[in-house]
């Protein structure tokens, strides 16, 4: 009888046991994310962030119109709330840019698409971005397999952005702090430049580090800016004009 007693009061413990144990594995997970999460959380062992920017592509990019299923990919799987300050974390993946800091933003999710989509770059493609920023454009480029040199002027962000492309694996990504007017002549000529703050003229030193049947994706104007796609072709330059935009404007030092 004790016998059977013994055993009874062993057994409700052993189920105790398990019933306990998988629930606390469970919390631990959602309560403690990885370094990655960066405070998104996980819901079925799945981080937060990776629905956020599913729907980020869905909703603000694909429905727009971008197309292309490489830049597509690319922005579904880099974390963008870690190219933000983390106060500003939860509307990392909302549909406009946001501050970074010096006065500068990491531009909306929607523009990033259609320029990316723009350029055309192909993998192995040697590119050159002006305003690093977050580097969070760099990392894009990156991800579709691109060879990325990238100038910023406001040392802070160079060398921060510089830190955070490699803390995150992003191997071929080249960040320079600079001026953005003289481009990159060591490493010139790119298959594609893309400027992410707004000149009041198309830089002449770009359009000459621009290889002849290379793409370059620029904002241009003061008050009121376009987005203009310029090919370089062996007789001159042909410029497309996309829409109208509003980015920072890009400084001289
Ligand atoms: N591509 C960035 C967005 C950057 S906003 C991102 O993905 O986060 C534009 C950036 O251009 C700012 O960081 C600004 O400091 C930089 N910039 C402005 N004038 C510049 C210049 N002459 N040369 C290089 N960078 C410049």
């Amino acid at each position: 009888m004790i016998k059977n007693m013994r055993q009874l009061i062993v057994c409700r413990y052993f189920i105790l046991f398990l019933i306990v144990f998988p629930i606390l594995g469970i919390t631990n997970c959602s309560a403690n994310p990885g370094e990655n999460d960066n405070r998104q959380g996980a819901v079925n062992g799945e981080p937060k962030w990776k629905k956020k920017a599913e729907h980020m592509v869905k909703d603000q990019i694909s429905r727009r119109g971008v197309k292309s299923v490489k830049v597509l990919k690319a922005m579904k799987e880099i974390p963008r709330h870690l190219f933000v300050p983390s106060n500003l974390v939860e509307m990392a993946y909302n549909d406009h840019p946001l501050p970074i800091g010096h006065g500068q933003t990491i531009s909306q999710p929607y523009i990033v698409g259609v320029m990316t989509e723009l350029l055309q770059a192909k993998e192995g493609d040697k590119v050159l971005e002006i305003g690093a920023g977050s580097g969070y454009q760099a990392a894009v480029l990156s991800k579709i397999g691109v060879m990325v040199y990238t100038i910023e002027i406001v040392r802070p962000l160079a060398v921060t952005g510089e830190e955070r492309l490699k803390k995150l694996g992003y191997k071929n990504v080249h960040v320079k702090w600079g001026d953005g007017y003289k481009g990159w002549p060591e490493q010139a000529p790119f298959d594609g430049i893309i400027v992410t703050a707004a000149p009041d003229e198309v830089p002449q030193a770009l359009v000459e580090q621009l290889k002849v049947g290379g793409r370059m994706v620029i904002p241009v104007g003061a008050s009121n800016q376009e987005l203009l796609v310029i090919t370089k072709t062996d007789k001159g330059i042909k410029k497309e004009s996309i829409f109208p935009v509003r980015f920072v404007p890009m400084v001289h030092p």
